[in-house]
Order: C-alpha cells, then sequence, then structure tokens
C-alpha cells in the first residue's frame, strides 16, 4: 500500500465542480489527481448558457477538454475512469490515515477527497426529442430559448406542475404531457395548475416530428391528434452518485445529496463533495463557486505555512531556509516554466511593448 502513487487531493469527478476545484488545490501547491468516468451532466450540453466569458457556441465537451488541458497545464494528474471504492487505510498508531481509491486497475492514496460526481437525469421511455434540441434538462438554462415559442412539460409528480406553471413567465403555450401515467402531484396541486393556463394532455406520445435543422417541430399521440412544440423538460427526478461519498459514512440529504457547510465539508473529516452532488442550483457557475470554495477551504486546511508555535517548536524552534517553498518539487517546476509566470516571454514587458 505505502508503495501507490500519493496525493494531496483526489477529485472524484471531473465535470466544472471537480474539475475547478482540482485547478484551485495545484495552483495553491498541492498534488491533485481527478480522475473522471466522464459523459456527465456538463458533456451533455450541446451549448453553454449562462457561463460569463464562455460564447453559447462552445459544447459542453469543448468546455470540458479545454478544463482539462488548463489543470494539466499546472501539473494536475487526470485519469479518465471510474472510481470504484474509497476506503480510509488505518494511520500509524491507529489514527485515521490516508484514503485508498480504486478505479479499475488505478490504486492511489490521497490525503483529501473531493467528490464532484453530480447526478443522472432519469429519462422517460422514447420516443423521444433530441437532447438540446427539443429535450432539455436544466430550466436555468433553457427557459430563455423558449420565450413565446409552445413548450411541454413530461412527468405526472410535483416538479412537472410546478415547472409548467414556471414555464408560465416565459411563454403563453404550456402543456404537462403525463403519457399514460397516473398523476402523482397532491390534490392541492391540482387545483393549482388546473387554475393556470395550462393543458393536461393524458395520452401517450406515438411520434417525434423534426425539422431539418434537428429541432423538435411537433408530437403526435395515440389518439391521433398532433401538437407542434418547440421545446420541452421531461421533470422525472435525480438519481445522485452518492455511493462513495455515503460508503464513507458522509452524511446526505433525504432527496440524496450529500450533506455540506458552506465549504464543501462533509460530515466526514478530509472528505468534501461540490457540485450537483449537493443541494443547490445546478449550474455550471455555481458548480464552478462550489470547486473554488473547497479547493481554498483545503489549502487552507493543509498548508504548510505559517506554522503553529507548537509546530514550529516540534520543527526544532525555527524554519530553514531548506523547508521553503512547501510546494512539491514537480508543482514547483511546472510553475516556473508555465505561461502565467511573472516575466515570462509573451508578457508584454518581454515582448518589448511599452
Ligand atoms: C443537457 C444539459 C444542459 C445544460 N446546460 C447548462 C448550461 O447551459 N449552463 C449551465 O450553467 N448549466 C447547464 N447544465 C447544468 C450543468 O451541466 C451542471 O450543473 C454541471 O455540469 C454540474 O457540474 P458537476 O461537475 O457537479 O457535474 P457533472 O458535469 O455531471 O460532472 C460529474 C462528473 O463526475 C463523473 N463521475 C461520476 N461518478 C464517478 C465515479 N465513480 N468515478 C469517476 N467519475 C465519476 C461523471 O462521469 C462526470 O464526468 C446543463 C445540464 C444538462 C443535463
Amino acid at each position: 500500500m505505502s508503495d501507490l502513487p500519493e496525493y494531496d487531493v483526489t477529485v472524484v469527478g471531473g465535470g466544472p465542480a471537480g474539475l475547478t476545484a482540482a485547478l484551485y488545490t495545484t495552483r495553491l501547491g498541492h498534488d491533485t489527481k481527478v480522475i473522471n468516468r466522464g459523459g456527465g451532466r456538463a458533456a451533455m450540453m450541446v451549448d453553454t448558457h449562462n457561463v460569463i466569458g464562455v460564447t453559447e457556441d462552445v459544447s459542453g465537451n469543448e468546455f470540458l477538454s479545454t478544463a482539462i488541458e488548463q489543470i494539466q497545464s499546472y501539473g494536475a494528474d487526470y485519469e479518465r475512469g471510474k472510481v470504484e471504492a474509497v476506503e480510509r487505510v488505518e494511520g500509524e498508531n491507529g489514527e485515521e490515515g490516508l484514503f485508498h481509491l480504486t478505479a479499475g486497475d488505478t490504486e492511489v492514496l490521497a490525503k483529501q477527497v473531493i467528490f464532484a460526481t453530480g447526478f443522472s437525469d432519469v429519462r422517460p421511455d422514447p420516443p423521444l426529442p433530441r437532447t438540446g434540441r427539443g429535450l432539455h434538462w436544466c430550466l436555468h438554462c433553457d427557459a430563455y430559448m423558449f420565450v413565446d415559442e409552445p413548450v411541454f412539460v413530461m412527468g405526472t409528480g410535483e416538479a412537472s406542475a410546478h415547472v409548467a406553471m414556471i414555464m408560465l413567465n416565459f411563454t403563453p403555450e404550456v402543456d404537462i404531457l403525463t403519457r399514460g401515467q397516473e398523476i402523482e402531484w397532491s390534490e392541492e396541486t391540482d387545483q393549482q395548475v388546473r387554475a393556470h393556463p395550462i393543458d393536461i394532455v393524458t395520452e401517450e406520445v406515438s411520434g417525434i416530428e423534426r425539422g431539418d435543422d434537428g429541432w423538435l417541430e411537433a408530437m403526435t399521440f395515440e389518439d391521433d391528434t398532433r401538437r407542434e412544440y418547440r421545446g420541452g423538460f421531461p421533470m422525472y427526478g435525480s438519481d445522485y452518485n452518492n455511493e462513495l461519498a455515503a460508503s464513507l459514512g458522509c452524511d446526505t440529504n433525504d432527496d440524496g445529496t450529500v450533506a455540506v457547510d458552506d465549504h464543501g465539508r462533509t460530515s466526514v473529516d478530509g472528505v468534501y463533495a461540490v457540485g450537483d452532488l449537493i443541494d443547490g442550483h445546478n449550474q455550471i457557475p455555481v458548480a464552478m463557486g462550489e470547486g473554488a470554495k473547497a479547493g481554498i477551504a483545503i489549502h487552507y486546511d493543509i498548508r504548510t505555512f505559517p506554522m503553529s508555535r507548537e509546530e514550529i517548536e516540534a520543527a526544532g524552534g525555527e524554519i530553514s531556509t531548506e523547508d521553503v517553498p512547501a510546494m512539491a518539487e514537480e508543482l514547483r517546476t511546472q510553475a516556473r516554466e508555465h505561461a502565467g509566470k511573472a516575466g515570462e516571454a509573451g508578457t508584454s514587458e518581454a515582448a518589448g511593448d511599452d
């Protein structure tokens, strides 16, 4: 076990939340590894909305590959793989030790673990429009696309009734499609939703009509009716990828999100959770903010300096110049060579611009 590679931080999940956390921990001088299965929610984005500085025509995969190149350029290790197990190894003298992570043939040890594993949207059965071209999974991202357009919301639970009523802020044409299933929302919600100008269509969908550009144009139903739609939202819930966090004993909330404090700390020492895996708005800027906060919190927790008076005493009463800086040699070398380093070629001064 002691022969295994050891990191200050291992991040499980490489979406916007995990990659941002890794960016911070790496640039703050901590050896960091990201293990990412790939194909999360950000990877599903056909185009990117609500991320200031990123234009809408950037796809989720383009966004993520730039982010991966960024963290690697600072010296973070990035590996494609699915983490199957995380255990706490007993340290010397029986105290809690490092975390041991397994992802296929890869095994690593880490002082701190960040879970950024997100969730999977529960997908209704086909026929369905194409994701990003009529089938949309993110209200705050895509409601804007449907101003004054005919919209559907699929589902039978509280969330579907609620989202249908919210969509009336954007368009006058909203249908709920129950697809032949029993309505599950409460009697109170039923009265509320039926008082809004929303059609509740109970027939199952039999077909999807698309334009040449792939965008949804209409749906047909088993009673041979046809309704025009530009797009809509399936509302069947979320499966949180919380198994690894739960296996370490992290507290979870009733909906399956992992419980954290304001900095992403879970109920287990040394374990953090960020992004869609925790309670919040399920947006890229929010996920990135949570990743940044957790990265900075870890830096506060594990940085070497300033040493406390007790630590200085234990170190012999004085810190030698040979003991500084505290950064690992590999990250120091990377930082010295990085384009972001002061005075490097490419800065206006070095290029002779005044
Ligand atoms: C279709 C769609 C469009 C969207 N559009 C927008 C938008 O325009 N703007 C916006 O702000 N938000 C948008 N969102 C929401 C946004 O994608 C999420 O809020 C954001 O991706 C959350 O980031 P995350 O890192 O927490 O999770 P994710 O992006 O889901 O990443 C989680 C990663 O963890 C990995 N993982 C899971 N389990 C393991 C494991 N055991 N081992 C290793 N890796 C693991 C997954 O494979 C995945 O790569 C959209 C969502 C969807 C579904």
